[in-house]
């Protein structure tokens, strides 16, 4: 089969690799689309020490399942493969599994023709989604996840709130969209990169600015920052710009700086809240968004050949790429 391998820093390489074996409790699929993800970038980036190359990356998948109870059918991929037993897996909680491993991590990741994923990965949609924009659900998981913590602890609802994103890549921009789906009074997103601002301007993420401008939101304005680069320098923005009793919800894996203001954090009882990735109920959820039009037309996605993959991660890693999601077509 062809796929898109990560070979070393910076390097990617679309060549002929063995198909999958097939393990006890797992089962083909086809991939039909495959998004590449910020993590993706940073394993390309030489910065992930548990993405070792060579390696198939990629993990926001969408294919037909070739084997098994579900042959024929068009699935999403649930990624993280979690126990299935512990306390945290069966209290709905798998993505806090010890055991949790996720694909194009340690194994084979989904930037290939075929995948061998466990048979309880595999995630029912609707047969006519465009395979597009169910490829999506990971990503639009990960934002509704880190909207559903806040929203448990908030002390207003968000219709009488004021929420800021920072980071206007897919995480950002699925929650800026979902922020506004449920009614959340103002919303205003930060992204560097001219190219993202207008794209999140376009699709009506609030008020769109560059953090490194002039123009800036006062200090302590915002009931809810969710950070969605995970840098010192976002934190340290967090910490500056969300009010006394807010909220911030930090969701990035940037980098592991300083940045965070303890001392007004506790002073002024803000929130810290760490969100990793999803939940089962999460990825339904995010299938059901997507498919019911509820975040507008999805035709921002840059769809690209895997073919074309490397030229991809080049266009992203140099601040071409205008849209917040690159998706790869095998
Ligand atoms: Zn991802
Ligand atoms: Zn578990």
């Amino acid at each position: 089969m062809k796929a898109l391998v990560y070979t070393d820093t910076l390097e990617l390489q679309y060549r002929d690799e063995a198909e999958p074996e097939i393990a006890d409790g797992e089962v083909l699929v086809e991939i039909e689309a495959v998004g590449i993800c910020g993590s993706d970038m940073h394993a390309y980036h030489g910065l992930d020490s548990r993405r070792v190359p060579p390696l198939i990356l990629g993990h926001e998948a969408v294919g037909i399942v070739q084997s098994g109870a579900k042959q024929g059918q068009r699935v999403v991929l649930n990624p993280l493969i979690t126990c299935g037993h512990c306390d945290h897996c069966q209290g709905g909680r798998s993505n806090l599994c010890a055991e949790r491993e996720l694909i194009g991590m340690r194994r084979a990741g989904a930037f290939a023709e075929y995948i061998s994923i466990p048979q309880r990965n595999l995630l029912d949609m609707p047969q006519d989604m465009d395979p597009v924009a169910a490829s999506l659900t990971e990503p639009a998981a990960t934002s509704l996840h880190a909207i559903y913590l806040a929203e448990k602890i908030m002390h207003r609802p968000l219709s009488e709130c004021s929420a800021l994103v920072l980071g206007g890549g897919s995480i950002g921009v699925f929650a800026a969209l979902m922020l506004k789906h449920k009614g959340c009074r103002s919303i205003s997103l930060a992204d560097t990169n001219a190219l993202r601002r207008q794209t999140a301007q376009d699709l009506g993420c609030g008020r769109v600015y560059d953090p490194l401008g002039d123009d800036l939101p006062d200090p302590a304005s915002f009931d809810l920052v969710i950070d969605a680069v995970g840098s010192g320098r976002t934190r340290a923005a967090s910490s500056e710009l969300v009010k006394a009793g807010g909220i911030i919800s930090h969701v990035g894996l940037q980098d592991n700086e300083l940045g965070l203001d303890t001392r007004r954090i506790t002073l002024e009882e803000i929130t810290f809240l760490g969100n990793y990735t999803y939940s089962v109920i999460d990825l339904r959820a995010a299938i059901d968004l997507l498919y019911s039009g509820a975040l507008g037309s999805l035709d921002w996605v840059d769809i690209r050949s895997l073919s074309e993959g490397a030229a991809a991660f080049k266009d992203i890693h140099e601040h071409q790429a205008a849209s917040p999601k690159i998706v790869l077509k095998p």
